[in-house]
């Protein structure tokens, strides 16, 4: 049998409850390149109802549905507008520039905020003989910062882009969490874009594949871009039966995961010299950062890991726990516990 860890690196390693599997063996399998998968398009067909679009395109990652989007929204040389420290910026490899060629233009993120005025002048004028175009809008939703942007002001930035003929793409990767923490549904906040990218494989325990989602003559286009990278699969059914598995009955349980994500920030406020960045506890996600000279990063690390704790190093100085299926609450007294032992002397 294969060890139990108790893996806090992120909501990605989630394992498929018995169920899922079973479902991915039964599936309906056919050729998605010729478009006769059943089960790839049932989940497609659903994942575009739940989020009230006309269609939907499955992809092998959130980083190839977000890359997706932004070849298929624009043309090479155009810009785009995403807030700072974006997954699309910050975290895929440099594709915007290298697969669409695009530049990105970045504004900052308040927390949970991007000012709507930051925006609207990140807008470039198109009568300049100077300026590259600006061709689309991303949002994040959640974002990677443990936080959930408002609805109101994804509103401002939707009504915002509709003004100047701007689309706008949600990269909603943990967008179930969005809704969950803004207790809305997920389709609410989907309708503040014309595109969206969700993750199956992170908090809904699939073992691969994203959804780019929006109108119907894009997805067209996306199928054909998608293609072109590479991306046309074939018996894509079993991963699409895991995915439909995993938006008919995985959603309502991240609630757990928020709820144990609490416990755990509540818990970690008992350690001497832990901060817990407690303004940015919206979601499966909590950070914190260990006193200066208190223990060395290699060496908690260490500690950790010989508990059966896995974590990551730290970023920007802070640690990141992320909770998921596969952690219960007694592995967050667990984790506290070996936490205490490391710091407390
Ligand atoms: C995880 C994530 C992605 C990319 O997903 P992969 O499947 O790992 O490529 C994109 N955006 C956000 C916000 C994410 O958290």
């Amino acid at each position: 049998m294969t060890k139990r860890w108790i893996d806090l690196r992120s909501d990605t390693v989630t394992l498929q409850p018995e169920e899922m599997k079973r479902a991915m063996i039964e599936a309906e399998i056919g050729d998605d390149v010729y478009e006769d998968d059943p089960a790839t398009k049932a989940l497609e067909a659903y994942a575009a109802e739940l989020l009230g679009k006309d269609a939907a395109l499955f992809v092998p990652s959130g980083t190839f549905a977000n890359q997706l989007a932004i070849m298929t929204h624009t043309r090479r040389g155009d810009e785009i507008i995403i807030g700072q420290d974006a997954h699309i910026q910050a975290h895929e490899v440099g594709a915007a520039a290298a697969l669409a060629g695009v530049q990105l233009k970045t504004v900052p993120v308040h927390l949970n905020q991007i000012e709507v005025l930051d925006v609207r002048h990140a807008i470039r004028d198109l009568s300049d003989v100077h300026y590259p175009e600006t061709s689309l809008i991303c949002v994040e939703n959640a974002l990677g910062n443990g936080c959930v942007l408002t609805l109101d002001n994804m509103k401002e930035i939707y009504r915002l882009a509709y003004l100047h003929s701007i689309p706008v793409h949600l990269d909603g990767a943990r967008l179930f969490n969005a809704a969950l923490a803004l207790g809305v549904p997920a389709k609410t906040i989907a309708a503040q874009a014309d595109t969206v990218n969700i993750c199956l494989s992170k908090g809904l325990a699939a073992p691969i594949g994203s959804l780019l989602v929006g109108e119907k003559d894009f997805i067209r286009r996306a199928r054909k871009n998608r293609k072109r990278m590479g991306g046309g699969m074939r018996q894509t059914g079993y991963l699409a039966a895991a995915g439909l598995y995993a938006l008919t009955h995985m959603v309502d349980r991240l609630r757990e995961d928020h709820e144990n994500a609490t416990y755990l920030a509540s818990r970690l406020t008992e350690i001497p010299g832990i901060e817990l960045m407690k303004h940015r506890r919206d979601i499966n996600m909590v950070f914190f950062k260990i006193e200066e000279g208190l223990i060395k990063e290699a060496t908690f690390l260490q500690k950790l890991l010989s508990a059966g704790i896995k974590s990551n190093g730290m970023e920007d100085g802070e640690y990141r726990f992320v909770t998921h299926y596969g952690i219960v609450r007694e592995d967050i007294d667990t984790v506290v516990e070996v936490m205490k032992a490391c710091l407390v002397q």
